[in-house]
């Protein structure tokens, strides 16, 4: 069985703050051991339940989180940035199941830990009019491609956001936020059992599964949270301002919505970027 494994890292047990996820923070490099024994015990578990070829997306930030050392060594893992399906790079046609570990919330999720969607300009995206997450958006882009998520980890509002989209995945929160910056979390020990035994379970239920295909062609509308950003990305070809904040593009397919939806990040930071207002 081919498991594709996308990993992020403010849904990963013991993580409160969004400081901890930085690459200058003074707790990262103990968060990406504890993000790289989670992701090892997902190994682990789907090696368990006949997972015989594994490819890892380090898709947190900078995309350079992860110890390789402590990986098993027949594991393929991407590393670093400006990946073309961003934090679903590496997938294909051909996968069996899809995972994804370290997940966090949409934005404005209530008591979701540092609860955001792909990066803090996004406020809100729409697939066709269904609300989604990072969560939702890996998913749809497995979908494309006919693999359906299997396992989803992290915050438990962010396991509570995928189980509302996708149908028999296991689910394992490792925490459950209780604020912006603030969640009742299981010790890392514990934490990592439970993501080895649900990655096995996950792969024991592949059957069940089904791909979240999002219909073509694909109306994304993306609102941000300052009226800038979305004024400067309504100037990017063929995508309209519908309101203060938001914009729509129609796109063809999931990975045409990605790649425009992934420029807007990039103008919408410089817009940010741009003054106060
Ligand atoms: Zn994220």
């Amino acid at each position: 069985m081919k498991v594709h494994i996308t990993v992020d890292m403010e849904g990963i047990a013991g993580l409160a703050h969004e400081d901890q996820a930085d690459m200058k923070g003074l707790d990262f490099q103990r968060m990406r051991e504890l993000l790289t024994s989670e992701v090892q015990a997902a190994v682990e578990g789907a090696k368990e339940g006949g997972a015989n070829k594994i490819v890892i997306c380090d898709a947190h930030d900078t995309g350079r989180n992860l110890i390789l050392e402590e990986l098993d060594e027949d594991v393929v893992v991407i590393e670093g940035g400006g990946y073309e399906l961003g934090m679903m790079t590496g997938i294909s046609k051909g996968f069996d199941a899809a995972f994804q570990i370290g997940y966090h919330s949409m934005r404005d999720t209530h008591a979701g830990t540092i609860g955001h969607t792909y990066s803090y300009s996004c406020s809100k995206l729409r697939l066709n009019g269904t609300t989604v997450g990072e969560s939702g958006l890996s998913a749809a882009i497995a979908g494309h491609f006919g693999v359906p998520v299997a396992l989803v980890s992290g915050d438990l509002h962010a396991v509570r956001e995928a189980r509302k989209l996708l149908k028999n995945i296991v689910g394992v929160p490792t925490k459950e936020g209780v604020g912006v910056y603030a969640c009742k979390t299981l010790t890392p020990g514990k934490a990592c059992g439970l993501i080895r035994k649900g990655a096995k379970d996950a792969l024991g239920r592949v059957d069940k599964l089904r791909p979240y295909v999002v219909k073509k062609p694909v109306s994304m509308e993306v609102s941000f949270v300052r009226v800038v950003m979305a004024q400067y990305c309504s100037h990017i070809p063929l995508v309209k301002r519908i309101d203060d904040r938001t914009v729509v593009y129609k796109a063809k397919d999931m990975v045409d919505a990605f790649r425009v939806f992934e420029i807007m990040q990039m103008v919408a930071h410089s817009a940010g970027a741009d003054g106060a207002l």
